[in-house]
């Protein structure tokens, strides 16, 4: 046993197996654990009710298990996370700190900034993966470039070498004595008093920490996995791993998922079970787009505040905050999106399906900037991970060369008959239909009055009207795309003259910046737009190991001109006006209805179609596109939906007004 002190820094691996940073600092010496809340550097991503309180009990679980392998967790509230590593440091007298990396926009920057502050002060910085399953730096294509497209990433990915799970946690922590203003698990503040009714049913069905998160990957691989393929999109009831929030604080190690599911592959695939072959196939790739989701945000650090497709710079949203609060709500009328916010709110989780369809409603429906909604997901989200969510929105809002296209608007009455057909989901959600017929309880516009009648629903009153009619949503949006190209070409016209623009990816410390440049794809077609970021030049670092966390800056935001055209447009319901026909058979290629259900199965790599794209670092301060966050009230994230809707009715507002 070495005599090296070192603080372990917890953020989000809060596990104790296969954690490399623990592994590591446990097997050079002592170790001084310490998790620091410092809700200043969250800025707009601070965690919501629900999240904060997955957060509180997993630190207590967590607290537990270091406690009885030797050593004390401690807590410690902050207004600044790099004084509070530095008294630490000098508290213990440590010469090292350990963490495991993290790849959203905040976390770059700010541990870039702590890394680069403490190795000035001559202390010695380690940093591990202990997120993912390759790195985001690993992973480029034949050229060098990252990818922008989930398929040929994930190919890409299966044929690398993975580090295999540490097989054993540390079985005893040696503790570095040192004394700091530490605090409880409930004098962090996360949870406050009023939140702790809110609160009060989670834990009936949620079991946070790393010991619970074991078991219920045991469980699902074990009961569940064999039916995923059959299950996955079944919105009532559990039909998937429900382990995202495990996942999000990394109560469990990605890797030991991988692991565990590739042996059951192994023996599937020995014994001929094509339904379980099928089923782990897909979970994989569910996982591959979690693994992408970093990716995309390491790669494209702006991805959180603008589009990866930049031409909806131009689209001209509709930023009406009465619409958004029907959203919200669950009062537009149409009933299966409505159920979709209802269960968000009353239990802050969705199924993939329901967020794709709530989420798609906002944007495509609404015309409402896409980062609402995402801040939205953020705030009220039990699994909210700011990469999943930035992924997510950007698939169903056309920003993404292969994900939704921005043109595709699904109704969701048809929705609602494919996915809930016999209605079951949203009378669960909707009180107020539960006693419509199967046959109308995805349109209760077209059900005759006295049907409406006998299921005791009053259109306008008890339940609203549509919000906007499903048909004149897609002349609105096709007004808006239209739009959007022209204001896309004027500016492509004002800045045709602009130079390529510099990204820099920061390895470690200003001398050691390896220089990426974002380059044109190659022919100069209009699938050719997604500029693409390829590392010119690698110097390494030698103050860091090769595992060390890299993090991309940019440099220069000069706009770049590039087009953006897309085949096939809506769900197949009304041919578009012929301009935009024009421009989507411009586009050349198209999905499958299929493709699109779950952006976890989107499966075809569209061609790209951009306008321009500037880079940016990400600063703890918000511009561009659209803008800005919405600040709602924030006591509607504090009352459950019901008494919301009880207020709103007593008070006769909102309820046909919200259309306006
Ligand atoms: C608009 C939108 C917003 C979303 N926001 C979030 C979010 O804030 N946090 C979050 O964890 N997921 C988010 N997702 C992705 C997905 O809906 C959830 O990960 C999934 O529903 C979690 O359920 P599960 O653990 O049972 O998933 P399973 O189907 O069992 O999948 C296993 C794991 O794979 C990962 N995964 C699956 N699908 C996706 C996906 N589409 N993108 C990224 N990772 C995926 C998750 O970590 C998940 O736990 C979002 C999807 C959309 C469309």
């Amino acid at each position: 046993m070495g005599i090296v002190k070192t603080i372990v820094w917890f953020r989000r691996d809060l596990r104790i197996e296969d954690n490399p940073a623990l592994a590591a600092a446990a097997k050079d010496g002592s170790v001084f654990p310490v998790y620091i809340w410092c809700p200043k550097e969250e800025g707009h991503f601070y965690p919501g009710r629900v999240s904060r309180w997955w957060l509180k009990q997993s630190l207590a679980h967590l607290e537990h298990s270091l406690k009885s392998l030797g050593a004390e967790l401690m807590l410690i509230k902050t207004d600044s996370t790099l004084a509070t590593l530095v008294e630490c440091i000098n508290a213990v007298g440590a010469a090292k700190v350990v963490f495991n990396h993290l790849y959203d926009p905040v976390s770059l920057v700010r541990d870039y900034n702590i890394k680069e502050k403490l190795v000035e002060l001559g202390i010695s910085v380690q940093s591990y993966n202990g997120d993912l399953l390759y790195e985001p730096w690993d992973v480029y294509d034949e050229s060098g470039h990252a990818f922008t497209a989930f398929e040929a990433y994930w190919n890409k990915c299966l044929h690398l070498q993975m580090e295999p799970v540490s097989p054993f946690p540390p079985w005893k922590l040696v503790p570095a004595s040192g004394t700091v203003k530490n605090c409880s698990v409930e004098e962090l503040g996360l949870e406050d008093e009023l939140e702790k009714s809110s609160n009060a049913l989670l834990g009936r069905a949620w079991f946070p920490g790393w010991s619970n998160a074991d078991k219920a990957l045991t469980e699902f691989v074990e009961r569940h996995l064999l039916d995923y393929s059959n299950n996955r999109q079944k919105v009532g009831g559990n039909s998937t791993s429900l382990l995202s929030p495990y996942l999000h604080y990394g109560e469990l190690s990605v890797r030991k998922v991988f692991q565990y599911v590739r042996m059951k592959q192994i023996l599937w695939a020995k014994e001929g079970n094509s339904l379980g072959e099928e089923s782990i196939n897909l979970f994989l790739r569910a996982i591959g787009l979690r693994e992408y989701s970093r990716y995309l945000c390491f790669n494209f650090p702006f991805t959180h505040e603008r589009s990866l497709l930049s031409n909806l710079k131009f689209f001209p949203w509709n930023a009406d905050q009465a619409n958004f609060k029907a959203w919200r709500q669950g009062r537009t009328g149409y009933p299966l999106v409505d159920a979709g916010m209802r269960e968000l709110w009353a239990t802050g989780w969705i199924h993939n399906r329901i967020r794709v369809v709530v989420s798609s409603f906002a944007v495509k429906v609404l015309l409402l900037p896409w980062r609402w909604g995402m801040k939205y997901f953020w705030d009220t989200l039990l699994d909210a991970d700011l990469e999943s969510d930035i992924l997510g929105w950007q698939y169903i809002s056309g920003s993404l060369p292969d994900g939704h296209e921005l043109q595709r608007l699904d109704s969701p009455e048809i929705q609602g008959s494919k996915f809930d057909p016999e209605g079951e989901y949203v009378r669960h959600w909707m009180p107020e239909l539960a006693r419509m017929p199967t046959e109308w309880i995805h349109h209760p516009w077209d059900a005759p009055l006295s049907v409406l009648k006998a299921s005791g629903v009053e259109l306008g009153f008890n339940y609203p009207k549509p919000i906007i009619e499903i048909d004149l949503a897609r002349e609105r949006l096709i007004e808006a795309i239209f739009k959007m190209w022209e204001m896309d070409a004027a500016s492509r016209d004002a800045n045709s003259d602009v130079m390529n623009e510099v990204v820099v990816d920061n390895s470690d410390g200003t001398k050691n910046l390896a220089i990426a440049k974002v380059v044109e794809n190659s022919g100069g077609t209009e699938n050719s737009s997604i500029p693409k970021v390829l590392l010119k030049e690698r110097i390494p670092c030698p103050t860091i190991s090769s595992n060390d966390q890299k993090v991309p800056t940019v440099q220069n935001s000069k706009h770049y001109p590039f087009y953006r055209k897309r085949s096939k447009y809506m769900e197949g319901e009304k041919p578009l006006p012929g301009d935009l026909h024009k421009h989507n058979n411009e586009a050349g290629t198209s999905r499958t209805d299929e493709d699109l259900r779950s952006t976890a199965e989107s499966s075809s790599t569209k061609k790209q179609t951009t306008s321009r794209n500037t880079f940016s670092v990400p600063q703890l301060s918000y511009s561009s596109e659209d803008n800005f966050f919405p600040v709602y009230d924030s006591s509607d994230l504090k009352q459950p939906w019901q008494e919301q809707i009880n207020m709103q009715q007593s008070s006769n507002k909102d309820v046909t007004g919200v259309s306006s």
